[in-house]
């Protein structure tokens, strides 16, 4: 089975979001940078002073790797497939799987979307990338 979301105090906030299909973020009130992957602390100036938006869910790829052979049995189905890193238009880079029928056509600079994929018997949503036309 594939990996699938284990919220944390950190985390929590965005899971439930995304399981609603809304990509959250964070921006640091000590620096104004913005971030995601959730975290505790900003990386940049270590503030606590976290708080969350929602991202539009429109980026940009930054770079990408066509993945063929499978990491675990359980992604050995979806080989080959992508794995990029996106910029959003709200500041922040989140690595994610680039899904769809066109995904291994994937050029860096292609415009994306956020789409959420379901995962496990709970079906528990990830956030992943479209390209978008
Ligand atoms: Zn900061």
């Amino acid at each position: 089975m594939k990996p699938i979301p284990a919220a944390n105090a950190d985390t929590q906030a965005y899971w439930e979001a995304a399981a609603k299909e809304r990509l959250l973020y964070q921006v640091c009130g000590g620096c104004s940078h913005t971030l995601s992957y959730p975290r505790g602390v900003c990386p940049r100036c270590h503030s606590g002073d976290l708080a969350w938006r929602e991202s539009s869910g429109r980026g940009r790829i930054v770079t990408f790797s066509i993945v063929h052979r499978a990491p675990t049995p359980a992604f050995k189905a979806d080989v080959p497939y992508v794995l990029a890193l996106v910029d959003f238009d709200e500041g922040f880079r989140l690595m994610m799987n680039v899904l769809g029928d066109d995904a291994l056509d994937t050029k860096i600079g292609d415009p994306v979307e956020v789409i959420f994929e379901a995962r496990g018997e709970a079906q528990d949503k990830l956030p992943q990338a479209r390209r978008t036309k």
